[in-house]
């Protein structure tokens, strides 16, 4: 999952990246409204997350631009506390969410899964054979057992359960896993996708290697294995 965080308040911007991150979220972070509005064009994202007092250009234009493009990435609004006219103008011009600042980060993470989620369309729970998947809470079972992922390998198996049986580049792994100025190289990647394999084999699940193309998460005996 890629975010992009369009925050002006070098404080608030530098705490919100550090703990999406390290829920493994990959985090790109912009402090104007003309960046960001640069940002979603050049790059996909599957969230972004917008204060609406932004330099150079609004929040509200930059999500009036957005939607005039027919985009359909979901949008979590930052709004100051006494901004009941913010909030209006934000769910107007297109918000999918809001928090007031100041928020408690447990609140933003909840209000992120769950707009991420709602992007993906996928259901909260995906089973794969003898993988269960919660997304609202991230919590990986194999045959009813908690397995521990790292953030990084949760994000790597959640991108993978998105493709199931299709291939996965690790060009677009790295895309997906690191934010700007992340160094994560595909060896890394081939690593995370080593540990995963072995945290996942007592439940039959498959991480094929294409030499030189990338990964694919195999369905299990044919079916599509999703409930
Ligand atoms: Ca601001």
């Amino acid at each position: 999952m890629r975010i992009l965080l369009a925050e002006d308040d070098p404080i608030i911007a530098d705490g919100l990246v550090r703990s999406l991150r390290k829920s493994g979220y990959a985090v790109d972070h912009v402090a104007n409204g003309a960046d960001a509005d640069a940002a979603v064009l050049a790059q996909q994202f599957d969230l972004l997350i917008l204060d609406l007092g932004l330099p150079k250009l609004s929040g509200i234009e930059v999500l009036r631009r957005l939607r005039s493009r027919k985009a359909t990435l979901p949008v979590l609004v930052l709004t100051a506390q006494d901004g009941i006219e913010d909030r209006v103008r934000g769910l107007d011009a297109g918000a999918d969410d809001y928090l007031t600042k100041p928020f408690a980060l447990p609140e933003l993470e909840a209000r992120v899964r769950a707009l991420t989620r709602r992007g993906t369309g996928l259901p909260t729970q995906i089973e794969l054979g003898a993988l269960n998947y919660d997304q609202v809470e991230r919590i990986v079972r194999v045959n009813g057992q908690v397995v521990e992922l790292s953030a990084r390998e949760m994000a790597l198996l959640e991108i993978l359960l998105l493709r199931v049986g299709r291939l996965v580049s690790k060009e677009q792994l790295v895309d997906h896993l690191c934010g700007w100025g992340e160094e994560v190289s595909t060896n890394a990647i081939e690593v995370y996708v080593h540990r995963l394999r072995k945290k996942l084999e007592s439940g039959g699940v498959q991480i094929a290697t294409l030499r030189g193309l990338g990964y694919c998460l195999e369905k299990p005996g044919g079916s599509d294995g999703r409930v």
